[in-house]
């Protein structure tokens, strides 16, 4: 073969890899839905944008079993779970546990002293006090109110980074996931979509959501509803949102006691309760956080709830790259929000 032949084939070969690359990069990307399914008590969808169905569904297939190792791993509710086994044991000795379960409670300990508390992991105690208030139909008292008190406290909690282990320093403490897992399993499960291979997505545990990348078809932006407390009657019927959000690479969750609350001789109690009183936060009957990703939205929503509409504001308009939109408590629900998220607001159904 002579030089000229090979370089034409040479050439040719390029000029065939040219056209294939330009195609597959014309070729429109193809979006995926999946769910929702019930995960972590609630219900859970996801959303890729891909090069072609087979990877957004890989992606979908890779979000949900993300979501699942999180649960497993992190249930106050699973008997197998590696929370139960904290809880079960580390007032006896440190326990060791997974490099997620550890890196969650650093980051649960990191938002309990930027909030001063108000965001506490160990609040199991009191969360179980009032669920056995829940089913007794009757408030706790306030020497049992103490006694819960006095064994919830992220200073009371030992994490050894050398050893990845926790030990309990009082007898009767309990770890609760709850207002932070959520977000940390929305976060791995958008890791998980982004390395094999989606363009774009969304990941929704409850209505706590990311996304990130290309947005569905026609659209320049995710849109997300946020829901009108005074509309939600339950889990199901959420009515018309209060407003809709537009997100790129974003993250947004929402706490409050409009839709989760005990009713106890006829008054309801949030699920979230400020162990500085040992009672449930009720100056909020929602706290949206919009953030870089969905651990430090959810830890801040929850956190914002117990801290109520002036410092939850002065604490977001703190911290960078985070907006919070709140909405007081009936029969006002007046809504209120840091001046930065403004820019995230599209429509507003009031
Ligand atoms: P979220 O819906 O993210 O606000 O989480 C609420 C859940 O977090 C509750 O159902 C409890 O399991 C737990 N929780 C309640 N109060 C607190 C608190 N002050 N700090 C951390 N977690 C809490
Ligand atoms: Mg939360």
């Amino acid at each position: 073969m002579t030089k000229k032949t090979i370089r034409i084939i040479i050439a040719a070969v390029l000029a065939v890899l040219l056209v294939v690359v330009l195609r597959l990069s014309l070729k429109p990307p193809v979006e995926e839905q999946g769910g929702p399914r019930i995960v972590m008590g609630t219900f859970a969808r996801v959303i890729a944008v891909a090069a072609d169905s087979k990877t957004a569904e890989n992606c979908i297939k890779a979000a949900f079993e993300q979501l699942a190792t999180v649960e497993n791993l992190m249930s106050a509710y699973k008997e197998d779970s590696e929370l139960t086994r904290i809880n079960n044991q580390a007032h006896l000795a440190p326990v060791k546990v997974s490099a997620p379960t550890f890196e969650v409670l650093q980051r649960s300990v990191e938002f309990s002293r930027l909030t001063d508390g108000a965001f506490d992991v160990t609040i199991g105690p009191l969360v179980d006090l009032w669920r056995a208030a829940h089913e007794a139909n009757s408030p706790p008292n306030d020497w049992q109110l103490r006694q819960a008190r006095d064994k919830v406290g992220y200073d009371k909690l030992i994490l050894d980074a050398d050893n990845l282990s926790v030990k309990f320093t009082v007898e009767g403490m309990r770890l609760d996931l709850g207002g932070i897992a959520k977000g940390w399993a929305i976060d791995r499960a958008i890791k998980t979509m982004q390395e094999k291979g989606a363009r774009g997505g969304m990941v929704d545990v409850g209505g706590d959501i990311r996304c990130f990348g290309l947005p569905p078809k026609g659209k320049k932006h995710w849109l997300i509803g946020l829901q009108d407390p005074h509309e939600a009657k339950d889990a199901l019927t959420v009515g018309k949102p209060l407003l809709v959000l537009k997100l790129s690479d974003a993250a947004v969750a929402t706490s409050g006691g409009y839709r989760r609350f005990a009713l106890i001789e006829g008054k309801k109690y949030s699920h979230i309760i400020d162990r500085k009183t040992g009672t449930a936060a009720d100056s909020l009957s929602s706290a949206s956080i919009i953030t870089d990703s969905a651990t430090k939205a959810d830890a801040l929503a929850t956190a914002v709830t117990v801290l109520g509409p002036q410092k939850g504001l002065q604490l977001i308009e703190k911290i960078p790259k985070t907006e919070a939109i709140l909405i007081s408590p009936p029969p006002k629900y007046k809504l209120t929000n840091t001046t930065g998220a403004n820019t995230y607001i599209t429509q507003t159904h009031r």
